[in-house]
């Protein structure tokens, strides 16, 4: 038995690891106050957000400094998501990640640099080793930007532990100065079962909100009977910036008892689409609002729940008068209470709802094939939440699916027989998802094989067959074809396509590869002189794009330097 002390103290000292954040370890990446545009776990789009939006004065090229000493363990340059990112191991066991960065140190800029000249590609993804690239707390790494997916110049920085869950960098002793309330914005009831109804209607209802003098909320007195289930929308601001960021922390009472307790310290990439579990998704998708759900229904494998009873939902009984509170914190426990009172009235008539029915009754549990001609759709087991109805409709090659309104787990596929097609006229097609109210096709990931064409998506909603003949455009911004550029610093050329989109570009001068970094949102190509490939004085810069059908144009130009 001489190893059931060792193991019981590990146990011990892991429990231990689990709740306990080093507070000095980690310092400020920027050296201006901490500002956040966004904050940990706030919920965006299809996930939540995984770490600090820092606020960099509109401005780029703020210095960005390591958090910590450790080593660069990850270096990722994509055009979208987090554009130009580094991440930095540290001897503790957690990693930092600072993301839409400008560009980098020069020592980690000659790294990367020559990776990309060496596969010819700007998009890149390399783990240095233990040795390469050490950094010290403090040493300059890099220059904020607003590369990939970012909307504004700003410092995405996460801290990351050694199962690459992120957590709430806050729990690390930054200091954001905030004294401002959490704010409720709107509150809905939920009937949960056929029996049970809010204000006479066995809809949701959305409960009027009072303000209280002192900043908490009320709402009129609601008449409720069975099952319910409570929504909030609620949103905190920081002292420092008029934005509106994400809460820390939820939590319901019923007559006293906790219902409900929903914390934001940390969760796992695997979880964070289910984000869609949480909110309530068809709301979001109709109204915008991104409503909270006090409850937990069934198939939710979120592990931001830090505790619940009966998954949150209430009980109310007939000739019954109980109260409901809600309390939103944030970070620094500033907290905002709701405050619902319930009179229980069993009614003899309410309104029930007409549920959607159709042929197309979905098994969330099962495989579901949805065929039609030459269309066939395969959902595989839990590709969706909940079992419901199927819209399923199929016109010439435009298949409705339902609509974006219910949340889908996981992807399924769409297929086309397109034999039916001649051979010229199938290599022009593509499947697009048509978005808006104007149904503008949406290019969707499309592969063909043989006489099949399909796609793998993550969205209902109405796809179609589309076709592209038309060729990418390319036109240069900065200079003119036998200009002279010796004093110029970069050379910029613009590329679009209608229709499918780009899928890749390629330049060369006088035949040989040339690093032109593509941002999207500019739609702009950018070469920079300084990369020292371009020597010679008559240069013949060729740029070729192709879109994602195979459509493709050539650029062609001369330009002299010395
Ligand atoms: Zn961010």
């Amino acid at each position: 038995m001489r190893f059931t002390l060792p193991f019981f103290l590990f146990v011990c000292a892991f429990g231990l690891a689990q709740d306990y954040y080093p507070k000095d370890y980690f310092g400020n990446p920027l050296d201006v106050t901490l500002v956040l545009s966004g904050s940990f776990a706030e919920l965006r789009s299809n996930h939540f957000h995984s770490g600090l939006d820092i606020k960099t004065q509109q401005r780029e090229g703020l210095k960005v400094y390591a958090s910590a000493s450790g080593y660069i363990s990850r270096i990722k340059i994509s055009h979208y998501g987090y554009g130009k990112a580094l991440y930095i191991t540290h001897p503790n066991g957690y990693t930092t990640v600072y993301a839409h960065l400008q560009k980098f140190s020069p020592e980690i800029e000659t790294y990367i640099k020559k990776l990309q000249y060496e596969k010819e590609s700007f998009e890149i993804e390399v783990f240095p080793n233990t040795e390469e690239l050490i950094v010290e707390k403090g040493e300059v790494i890099a220059y904020s930007g607003n590369t990939g997916g970012s909307g504004g110049p700003h410092l995405h920085f996460e801290i990351r532990d050694n199962q690459e869950r992120p957590i709430n960098p806050l729990l690390f002793g930054f200091d954001v100065k905030d004294t401002t309330l959490p704010v409720i914005k709107e509150v809905y009831a939920y009937p949960m079962d056929k029996h049970s109804y809010v204000n006479k209607s066995n809809e949701k209802q959305k409960l009027r909100l009072l303000s209280l003098p002192n900043g908490d909320y009320t709402v009129e007195n609601i008449q409720a009977y069975g099952k319910i289930g409570f929504a909030i929308e609620s949103t905190d601001r920081q002292d420092l910036a008029y934005n509106n960021n994400g809460v820390y922390n939820i939590q319901a009472f019923f007559n006293g008892n906790k219902k409900i307790d929903i914390d934001f310290k940390r969760f796992s990439f695997d979880e964070t689409r289910h984000l869609n579990r949480f909110i309530d998704y068809g709301h979001y998708k109709t109204k915008k609002e991104r409503l909270q759900k006090l409850f937990i229904e069934p198939n939710n494998p979120l592990s931001i729940y830090k505790d619940s009873d009966n998954y949150g939902f209430i009980r109310v009984e007939d000739s019954t008068s109980s109260v409901y509170k809600v309390a939103v914190k944030d970070f620094k426990n500033n907290t905002s209470w709701l405050t619902i009172n319930i009179e229980g009235k069993k009614e003899q008539d309410f309104k029930v709802k007409d549920s959607f029915v159709s042929s197309y009754y979905i098994h969330a549990d099962k495989t579901n094939e949805l065929l039609y001609n030459h269309i066939s759709v395969e959902f595989y087991p839990e590709t969706f939440y909940d079992d419901f109805y199927m819209d399923f409709s199929v016109s010439n090659d435009t298949i409705k699916l339902h609509d974006d309104t219910i949340p889908v787990k996981k992807h399924f596929k769409i297929t086309y027989d397109i034999s039916h097609y001649d051979s010229a006229d199938a290599h022009k097609l593509y499947i697009a998802r048509l978005v808006g109210y104007k149904q503008h096709p949406w290019y969707s990931n499309t592969t063909k094989e043989k006489n099949l064409m399909y796609t793998i998506t993550d969205d209902l909603g109405t796809y179609a067959l589309v076709t592209d003949t038309i060729e990418p455009t390319i036109r240069p911004i900065n200079f003119k074809d036998g200009q002279w550029l010796s004093k110029y610093r970069y050379l910029k050329v613009k590329i679009d396509d209608e229709g499918s989109g780009i899928s890749n570009y390629r330049a060369t001068v006088n035949g040989k590869w040339i690093l032109m970094e593509y941002d999207y949102k500019t739609k702009t190509l950018t070469h920079d002189f300084n990369d020292g490939i371009i020597t010679e004085t008559k240069n013949n810069l060729k740029v070729i794009v192709t879109d994602n059908v195979g459509n493709n144009s050539t650029f062609e130009t001369t330009f002299y330097r010395k």
